[in-house]
């Protein structure tokens, strides 16, 4: 056998936005990663256009939120109207900012997120970035994983030798396969016609807000995206032909009711195959795998490109432990355990809303609803694998205070532990890795304290609340 060309402590196959958070919170921990990425550039066609406050916090820790924030719109909300005009459904955002320290949701245009990521692995020491590499086959064993992978440029076969390997390697997850795991698929598949459109005149009439034509003869969807970009996607029939509908001239036919072709111009166009599917198991021994090559969620709610992020923020910090402290499958397992109920609440709650665009009755816009209203909340889902008699905020995410000298908490912590108490530490020490912050020296730990009715708050490093105390954390 020949030595591996390459040696790390965890390899991740894919470069998606699930993959570049997951190797820049590795290497936040201490952990040596190599990246491997079979395209030699960004994913060209249209995808994700809207995130949540929760996935900002992670793009905070990463250290790129202040540059994102530059290129992303904050989103007033989304809108189900029948064809009569009538709102069969309001989900209103926020315009304030949230207690986790920023907006509730932000229209993004994917390759800019994607850009920046890759410059900060590309910054980092301690990650090796390898595109036009393709991972065709992995062998995993008790003490490590070997990835054989080819130079795309070259043909070149290469290996890359590591501790763990994480596939996120999307829909199509060579790794996956290669553990012999299947989606189990949950039930929705459509097949959907996607535009990107560059306005070349003010639309102002077009509106804010993301709207989803209910209409079950041709349900649709309008995004309004950052700077001159918006969106419409189209639902299509199983028997339509690909080519045909990503013709120009049938594009604009589509587009008649909104838009003339003096008026944008087409950026993008790309059919997709809308799925909900979730892997039969996360974990092969040294293996394991996060978002979309672990779950497909129906793009209705914006909610795919989240729960990777959200994988990635669980993951990282549990394999390093296990780099730092030897193997303990049980945390590993916890992964999905805690990521798996999850994501699936959003996977069925973004089915049900794809199914209410292809309809226009109200009484499944009331199911969705909150509170007996058209209007609906977002989720605030707890981890799964929590036990019983917890509190109710274990599980749940922290909020982000701001500290005395201004600066957020989640900049102070980094990717670690914090512990929030509401007196100063005086004799007790805090575990290595857990940064300590209290209300006498942070109003805003006390104000925070005071808001969830405790005295003592654990947080993890992905922001999730583990433990909650009264009268001190000893
Ligand atoms: C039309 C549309 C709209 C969407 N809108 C939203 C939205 O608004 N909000 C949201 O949160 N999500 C949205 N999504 C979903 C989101 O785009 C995906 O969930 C997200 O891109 C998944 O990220 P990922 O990193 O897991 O996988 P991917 O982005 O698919 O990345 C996988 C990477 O792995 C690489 N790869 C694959 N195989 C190999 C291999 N064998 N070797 C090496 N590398 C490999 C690929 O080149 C790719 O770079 C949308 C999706 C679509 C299609």
């Amino acid at each position: 056998m020949t030595t591996p060309a390459y040696r790390c402590d965890v390899a991740v196959v894919g470069c998606g936005p699930t993959g570049a958070v997951l190797a820049k919170l590795l290497a936040l921990s201490g952990v040596s990663v190599v990246v491997l990425d079979r395209a030699a550039d960004l994913y060209p066609l249209p995808r994700a256009v809207h995130f949540d406050d929760e996935c900002m916090r992670v793009f905070q820790t990463v250290g790129i939120s202040d540059a994102l924030r530059e290129r992303v719109r904050v989103n007033p909300g989304m809108r189900f109207v029948a064809p009569d005009g009538r709102c069969l459904l309001d989900w209103p955002r926020p315009a304030e900012i949230t207690p986790q320290g920023w907006h509730a949701s932000y229209r993004l245009h994917q390759p800019d997120l994607e850009q920046l990521l890759r410059a900060t692995l590309d910054r980092d020491p301690a990650v090796d970035l390898l595109t036009a590499h393709r991972v065709d086959g992995l062998v995993s064993s008790d003490d490590g994983v070997v990835l054989h992978a080819v130079d795309e440029a070259t043909g070149t076969p290469t290996r890359v030798a590591a501790r763990y390997a994480v596939g996120c390697d999307g829909a199509r997850s060579t790794v996956r396969s290669a553990l012999g795991l299947e989606y189990t698929d949950l039930g929705f598949t459509e097949r959907w016609l996607v535009i990107d459109l560059l306005l070349t005149r003010e639309r102002p009439d077009l509106g804010d807000h993301t709207l989803q034509f209910c209409n079950p003869e041709q349900p649709a969807t309008y995004c309004r995206n950052p700077g001159t970009r918006r969106r419409w996607e189209f639902r299509l029939n199983t028997d339509d032909d690909e080519a045909t509908e990503t013709e120009t001239a049938r594009i604009w036919a589509r587009l008649a009711p909104w838009l003339a072709p003096h008026e944008a111009e087409i950026e993008r166009r790309a059919v997709y195959t809308f799925r909900s599917a979730v892997t039969k198991a996360w974990r092969r021994g040294r293996v394991l795998l996060a978002g979309d090559a672990a779950h497909l969620t129906p793009p209705f709610m914006g909610q795919g490109m989240c729960a990777g992020i959200r994988d990635a923020a669980n993951l990282a910090w549990k394999v390093a432990s296990c780099m730092e402290n030897g193997d303990d499958p049980a945390h590993l397992d916890s992964y999905a355990a805690e990521r798996g109920p999850h994501v699936r609440a959003y996977i069925d709650t973004a089915a049900r809303l794809g199914n209410l665009v292809s309809t226009v009755d109200p009484t499944q816009a009331q199911t969705l609803a909150t509170a007996g209203t058209a209007t609906m909340a977002s989720l605030s889902r707890r981890l799964g694998g929590v036990s019983a008699e917890a509190h109710d905020r274990v599980g749940t995410l922290a909020p982000q205070p701001t500290l005395a000298d201004g600066i957020r908490l989640d900049d102070a912590v980094g990717y670690r532990h914090a512990l929030l108490t509401r007196h100063r530490l005086v004799d007790a020490t805090t575990p290595a890795g857990v940064v300590p912050f209290d209300g006498e020296t942070h109003p805003g730990v006390a104000a925070c304290l005071d808001a969830l009715g405790v005295d003592t708050l654990s947080v993890r490093p992905d922001r999730y609340i583990d433990a909650v105390y009264w009268g001190g954390p000893d």
